[in-house]
């Protein structure tokens, strides 16, 4: 039986980043994957596919409807969406997966591949279909992820009714693609599919898409969506969804109405969250605890009720995101080396990969009222952007919200053109708690969008945008 420092269950973000911190730190380090390939959600059926799918959608979508502008005629555009789909699975994730095997390798990680269960607290079992291994480990690491949720009664039959996971391998474009939630998956892939030419109807239970995020923010990409050609069902509760043959009926009611409709597609796409994955892990068994949502539970360090076992990402509460798991995983390995490593969860950023993009972090207007801040804000539009003009990407805004005496950011909500990049610079600024001003009083490059962000901050400070 191999013995090791540290074991870590789930090769996604979480694990595989945490494996490569836990070598990096001189552990002997072993990685259990239960998927022939390493990366996880994020980088086989996540972040990276659903990236790239949206690339390419947009780039047939500019070809079509936006070159002419530019004095670009491009006449017989044809669609070639399986190459499309295999440029994805084949030049795009098999060299992001393989990336991974060779991070292994180069950091000296054992990587046991099958489905990892504890026997006690200091014992996992790998079970690869054929044989049983054992390993043991003086601290393990679950980062074993999560799966697609469902809603009761609604079967995701993988066919006609998917998940994220199957609309990433469709082999036709939908005709009509029927979206359950609003949320991140459904807006990307929605998205994806209203590019390539599909109808896509959205069935949302709030009163707004992605309802966590900025309702200004929101407001925008809500408006561009539209325009895009994306239908929305706002506070509306789906009932049921049946497969005819080829149909899907989705049934739902208007909650404001109170009256119910009925939507025929030949796609449903189930996106209504996730659930954390710690199927068949054997928990019971290592005396760890989950919470009533099936999370598992963990202290500010990321301990469970087992204080040398740990659990780090989607499996865990907070947000569901792979940058979240990399810094958990990364925190949890400077950690068993004595370090002092922190995490300031209120700076991790969300992104909704659209276009325009939304990008946000801190905290919004209405968690600011809620907790009683008094707050100031500055508000910048792309239309009056120099650059934006030049690119013809005029739809968006920056909002940033600033404490109202001592003008430190507290919050900063975008939507427009490449802010999924330009929320790094907020992120910082925010790291080292920059005022408004110090942001505005930073040159920035013209013609940038960024200029957008800093006149944004101008406003915050005492009202003085340049180009408003
Ligand atoms: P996962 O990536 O889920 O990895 C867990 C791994 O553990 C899996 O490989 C699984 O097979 C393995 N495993 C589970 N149980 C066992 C077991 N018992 N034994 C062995 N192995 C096991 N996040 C972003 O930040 N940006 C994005 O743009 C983004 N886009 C997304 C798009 C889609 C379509 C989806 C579905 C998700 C997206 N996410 C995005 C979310 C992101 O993928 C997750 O937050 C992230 O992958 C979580 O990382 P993790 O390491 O916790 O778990
Ligand atoms: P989500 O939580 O983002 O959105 C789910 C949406 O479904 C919400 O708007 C919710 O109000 C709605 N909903 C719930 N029940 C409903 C019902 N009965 N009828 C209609 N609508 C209903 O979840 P998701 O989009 O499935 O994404 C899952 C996770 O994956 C998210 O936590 C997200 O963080 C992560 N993810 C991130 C990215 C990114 O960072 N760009 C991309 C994709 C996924």
């Amino acid at each position: 039986m191999s013995s090791y420092d540290v074991v870590v269950i789930g090769s996604g973000p979480g694990g595989y980043v945490g494996a490569i911190r836990c070598a990096q730190l001189g552990f002997k380090t072993a990685l259990i994957e239960k998927y022939s390939t390493l990366g996880g959600t994020c980088l086989n059926v996540g972040c990276i596919p659903s990236k790239a799918l949206l690339d390419s959608s947009e780039r047939y979508f500019n070809t079509v409807h936006t070159h002419a502008d530019h004095g670009i005629n491009v006449k017989d555009v044809k669609l070639d969406f399986s190459t499309m789909i295999k440029r994805v699975q084949e030049k795009v994730v098999k060299p992001t997966t393989d990336g991974v095997n060779f991070l292994m390798k180069k950091n000296k990680i054992d990587v046991l591949h099958g489905h990892g269960s504890f026997g006690d607290a200091n014992t996992v079992e790998v079970d690869d279909g054929k044989k049983k291994t054992q390993v043991t480990a003086k601290n393990i690491i679950i980062a074993t992820g999560s799966k697609p949720n469902s809603l009761p009664g609604v079967e995701i039959d993988k066919k006609r009714v998917i998940s994220s996971t199957e609309a990433l391998v469709l082999k036709e474009v939908p005709k009509h693609l029927v979206v359950i939630g609003g949320g991140v998956i459904g807006l990307e892939l929605g998205s994806v599919y209203c590019r390539l030419g599909s109808k896509v109807t959205v069935v949302e239970y709030m009163d707004r898409l992605v309802p966590t995020m900025d309702k200004d923010a929101i407001k925008e990409l809500q408006k561009a969506l539209k325009k895009e050609g994306m239908n929305f069902h706002f506070q509306s509760a789906v009932q049921s969804v049946e497969t005819l043959g080829k149909d899907v009926i989705v049934k739902a009611k208007d909650l404001k109405k109170d009256e119910e409709f009925i939507l025929k597609g030949d796609y449903c796409l189930v996106s209504v969250g996730r659930k954390p994955y710690t199927d068949k892990l054997g928990l019971d068994k290592a005396g760890v605890k989950v919470d009533e949502r099936g999370r598992i539970e963990t202290n500010d360090h990321l301990q469970t009720s087992q204080s040398h076992i740990y659990a780090i990402g989607d499996v865990v509460k907070g947000a569901m995101l792979a940058h979240k798991a990399e810094e958990e995983g990364v925190y949890v390995a400077e950690l068993l080396a004595g370090q002092k490593p922190h995490i300031d969860y209120n700076l991790i950023p969300g992104v909704v990969y659209t276009h325009p993009e939304v990008a946000a972090v801190g905290k919004t207007e209405d968690e600011l009222k809620e907790s009683g801040v008094s707050y100031k804000k500055g508000v910048f539009s792309y239309k009056a952007s120099g650059r934006a003009r030049a690119s013809a990407e005029v739809f968006g805004m920056i909002k940033v919200l600033a404490d109202e005496k001592t003008d430190e950011i507290l919050g900063v909500h975008m939507c427009g053109a490449r802010t999924a990049d330009m929320i790094a610079e907020a992120v910082l600024a925010m790291e080292y708690r920059a005022s408004a001003e110090d942001v505005a009083r930073t040159c920035h490059a013209h013609p940038t969008y960024t200029e957008i962000f800093k006149e944004a901050c101008l406003a915050a400070t005492d009202n003085r945008a340049l180009h408003s």
